[in-house]
């Protein structure tokens, strides 16, 4: 089968591969699409995803399909089944594990980041990695399953209550994920800075109370304006600039989620005693630990809704392109097609 190969950095080629064999308590999925992340990227260039990526692995994790085939003993699914699959799996049995802090398994396996994953024609994953897709769900938006699972554990860990006033900083796929999901939260008002039109257009149609271009408006004297106190910040942009930013236009008391992924060497410089004399809760969020079920959930009512987030569908072929061409990093979320038609 083709799948798209990592061979170290700024090297990632489409290659022939043997199709992955099913063990007894495994699930073969033929893939439908397979979505770009921005861990995707940083895996391109080098920068290892949330953990280092061994050459040699397929990459790509954010993935929808049908049950091609399973093991003797799989239960729950069957040839035909609609399914995605959390790629995170982790041990049942280290100490993180048995202290709900699964998400920090020190034997986790990541399908498509250290194990072989979803940019290839077939993806072999246990069953209980495995969640069904309900049939109003369409295998476009079901491949985003994991990357809204993610933003949930981010929104939990954000502690918005009702009626506050809650910052976006980037309105890409991640951002635009989060405005929904900070309005569901109880956000009474979203505010969301971004530097693209198209992406303010679609930030407000998908809830965002006041959008921000802030090239063109100082930011802070926008959130003075809006509210009285901003109460969290999401930084959903991943870079430096923003990361700092987000720190500085908190207001007291607030919770600044620094969500967007940034390279392991990233620094910025942070006064302290603002975060002292703003009583700050500086905070971040590592993948997706017990919410893949609610991200179906939240996808499947349309409460997360992706139709105009996703916007090129690209060939497995062409995907060196999506990492190398700029062009792209404008656009929205992008995803595989990783079937031969
Ligand atoms: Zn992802
Ligand atoms: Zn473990």
């Amino acid at each position: 089968m083709k799948a798209a190969v990592y061979f170290g950095k700024n090297d990632v080629r489409v290659v022939d591969v043997e199709k992955p064999g099913v063990g007894p308590r495994d699930v073969r999925i033929a893939i439908e699409y397979c979505g770009v992340c921005g861990t995707d990227l940083h895996i391109f260039h080098g920068d290892g995803g949330a953990a280092p990526v061994p050459v040699g692995t397929i990459i790509g994790h954010e993935f929808s399909g049908v049950v091609e085939a399973v093991g003797a003993e799989v239960k729950s699914f069957k040839v035909g089944d609609r399914v995605s699959a959390d790629p995170n799996d982790w041990c049942g049995e280290c100490y993180f594990c048995r202290n709900g802090k699964a998400h920090f398994c020190t034997a986790m396996k990541g399908y498509g980041t250290t194990y072989p994953g979803g940019f290839a024609e077939y993806v072999t994953v246990p069953e209980k990695q495995v969640y069904s897709l309900p049939d109003c769900l369409d295998f476009k938006a079901g491949s985003q399953s994991e990357t809204t699972s993610c933003c949930i554990n981010g929104i939990d860990l954000c502690n918005i209550k009702a009626g506050q006033t809650v910052l976006v900083i980037g309105a890409g796929p991640i951002g635009l994920m989060m405005t929904q999901l900070a309005k569901y939260a109880g956000a009474g008002k979203v505010l969301v800075s971004e530097l693209v039109e198209e992406k303010r257009r679609l930030a407000k149609k998908l809830g965002a109370d006041v959008v921000i271009d802030p090239k063109a408006e100082d930011l802070q004297a926008v959130i003075h304006r809006a509210c009285e106190n901003l109460d969290c910040v999401i930084e959903a942009a991943g870079t430096p600039f923003t990361q700092a930013q987000a720190i500085k236009v908190a207001g007291k008391t607030c919770t600044v989620m620094l969500f967007g992924l940034v390279a392991p060497e990233t620094e910025i410089k942070v006064k302290t005693f603002e975060i002292f004399n703003r009583e700050l809760n500086l905070t971040s969020s590592f993948i997706n630990p017990y919410t893949f079920s609610r991200a179906i959930a939240m996808l499947a009512a349309r409460k997360v809704a992706l139709d105009e987030v996703i916007t090129d569908i690209v060939p497995l072929e062409n995907i060196v392109e999506v990492f190398t061409n700029p062009e792209y990093r404008k656009r929205g979320k992008i995803l595989i097609r990783t079937k031969c038609e």
